[in-house]
Formats: C-alpha cells, sequence, structure tokens
C-alpha cells in the first residue's frame, strides 16, 4: 500500500489546495477506517503512528495533534540512509495503526521491512508522493534517482502535510477536516519560513553563496535560496570521496576564496578537515561553520529538535560563515 495519488502541483494556491484537501484522493491505499480493520473493536481514541525519521514524525504530529501518538524510529544525530530497524522496531512497526516514512530511497536498507508492514495490511505512507517531478531534483551522480533531501526546501516540505491528512482521514475520518486544517497550516508556517531565511540570507554576498558540506543534503536548500552546492560524499553518506575529489575542491576553494565549509550533525567531519589542513597548506584560511543539521533534527527540546527549528539553525548558521565572520 502507499499513499498519494493525486499530485499537488507547485504553483498551486493553498487556497486552491483547501479545495483539493476536500476531494478524497486516495492517499493511505486504504479505504477502511480503523475501526472496520480491527473487525468491529471500537477505534481507539488515539492511533499508533509510527514515522522514521524525525521530519517526518514533525509532520505526522502536527498534522494528528492529540489524535495520535507518534513514535519516531530513527534517533536524533542517526544516519536514515544507513538505518535499518532492529527487531524491535519491527514490532512497533507490525503493531502500528500506519507507518509513514520520507520514501525516494532516503531509508534504502529497509525496505524488506516495510513491505512487510504493508503485506500485514497496515497503511504505509510515503509522504513525499503527492509532489510532483517538477519539485524533485535528481542524485547527480545518479540522474535515474531522486534527491530524498525535500525536507530542506520549506515550500516543498511544508506541502508533505496534505499527503498525511489523507492518510489521517482514511485512519480517522470523523477528523478529516481538522486534519486537513491542520496541514494547511503548517504548510503557511513553511511559506513564512521560507520568507524569513530568504531576508536572512541576504547578508551573504554572491561570491560566497557556495555551500560546501560532507554529503549532499543541501541540493534543495540551495536551488530554493540560490546558493551552489557541494556534498563531498555525493547523495548518500554510503558513498566515498577519493583523495582526488579532495584535491580538487581544495584547489577550488582556495581559488575562489570561499571563507567556510560546513561539517553536519549525521556525518563524519573526517572530509571537512581534510579540506581545511589542505587550503592551510596553501595559506587559505578556510573556517569551519557551525554544524549543519542535514538528515536528523537535534534532540527534542532543543531549538534544532524540531523540523522548523533546524531549518532556521541551518540558515542562520550558512548566513554567519558565509557573510564573513563566524
Ligand atoms: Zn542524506
Amino acid at each position: 500500500m502507499h499513499c498519494g495519488a493525486r499530485p499537488f502541483h507547485r504553483g498551486t494556491s493553498l487556497l486552491v489546495a483547501l479545495l483539493l484537501s476536500v476531494i478524497p484522493l486516495g492517499c493511505g491505499g486504504s479505504s477502511t477506517s480503523v475501526a472496520e480493520r480491527k473487525d468491529g473493536e471500537a477505534a481507539p481514541s488515539t492511533l499508533l503512528l509510527v514515522a522514521t525519521t524525525g521530519m517526518v514524525g514533525d509532520v505526522v504530529q502536527r498534522v494528528a495533534r492529540s489524535h495520535a501518538r507518534v513514535v519516531t524510529l530513527i534517533p536524533a544525530g542517526a544516519d536514515p540512509h544507513l538505518w535499518s530497524p532492529t527487531r524491535s522496531d519491527i514490532v512497533q512497526l507490525l503493531e502500528a495503526d500506519a507507518l509513514f516514512l520520507n520514501g525516494l530511497g532516503l531509508e534504502g536498507r529497509a525496505g524488506e521491512a516495510f513491505a512487510r508492514v504493508s503485506n500485514a495490511g497496515r497503511p504505509v505512507c510515503a509522504i513525499t508522493s503527492m509532489l510532483t517531478p517538477e519539485d524533485l531534483l535528481r542524485d547527480p551522480s545518479n540522474p535515474n534517482h531522486p534527491d530524498p533531501h525535500v525536507w530542506m526546501d520549506p515550500l516543498v516540505w511544508g506541502r508533505t502535510a496534505l499527503a498525511v491528512a489523507e492518510t489521517m482521514s482514511q485512519l480517522d475520518p470523523a477528523h478529516q477536516e481538522e486534519f486537513h486544517r491542520n496541514a494547511l497550516a503548517y504548510a503557511f508556517e513553511a511559506e513564512k519560513l521560507h520568507d524569513e531565511i530568504n531576508a536572512l540570507l541576504d547578508q551573504v554576498p554572491s561570491a560566497n553563496r557556495v555551500l560546501i558540506s560532507s554529503h549532499d543534503a543541501f541540493g534543495y536548500f540551495g536551488k530554493r535560496f540560490g546558493f551552489e552546492v557541494r556534498g563531498i560524499q555525493g547523495i548518500s553518506t554510503e558513498s566515498e570521496a577519493s583523495v582526488g575529489d579532495i584535491e580538487r575542491l581544495v584547489a577550488e576553494i582556495c581559488e575562489r576564496r570561499v571563507p567556510a565549509v560546513f561539517i553536519e550533525t549525521t556525518v563524519s567531519d573526517r572530509t571537512i578537515r581534510a579540506l581545511v589542513d589542505g587550503c592551510a597548506a596553501r595559506s587559505h584560511p578556510l573556517n569551519i561553520g557551525a554544524a549543519l543539521f542535514s538528515d536528523s533534527m537535534g534532540p527534542s527540546g532543543t531549538p534544532g529538535g524540531t523540523w522548523l527549528g533546524m531549518i532556521r539553525q541551518n540558515a542562520t548558521s550558512v548566513a554567519n560563515g558565509l557573510r564573513g565572520s563566524t
């Protein structure tokens, strides 16, 4: 089972989204409510929903509000490219009323477990499934695959809430209007964040608008906010940078006088430190900016512990690192 039958076109206004949102789209892949699925048992007052990443859990919780308990499987700071569910994760997945994942190949090692959940009759919703091909970037080193890091673009990520609302409406039809209202509120908040970040990044001169980090997590951020983006390890952290890759990048950084590069909270800083050492040998002082949240939010209760907080903090770190003073 999967969700997202009807794409939500980029450029569609939120008013149109509101109209679309009252049309059943079939997201969730199942038209049976929880009460029906449990053979006549009374529907529980709260659903148990499982999300893969913290970012997915953030959207799901904001749409479901008090009507569900959301469990996030991938811990803060862990790398979703390398994650595979433990035995207890699988037990939780099979007990849940629905599974929400990022999709687009992010959770690449968990496909077998997701298939088990789907085969057990549970809705499995890739929250990116209602995005259009125009919303998506390609993996530059593997053009047949999409770049999964869509949470880096507030305007695109805000709209994933609509797919969540569709699935929630099928699980709990009595509250479908509320779920769609919550999804729209999330999308509006994402639009406001986009405007705030644009204003913040105005401080970065055009010559400094190059964002270099450990892996290619920031392509959507770069496209949306006008930054050239370089990830040393490619789209997935499973690939390794060669000595030649590092040397070429060092030469370019020195030639362009790039002031800072960035480490990521979920990826080893080894390659970034190799860049700093290489630039020092060529007498170019390269700073390391504040750690960026790439594939994981910060711990719960910290400023980076929500999707909005993580993206805002990243933008602040980029602005501080590249405007010339850290
Ligand atoms: Zn990644």
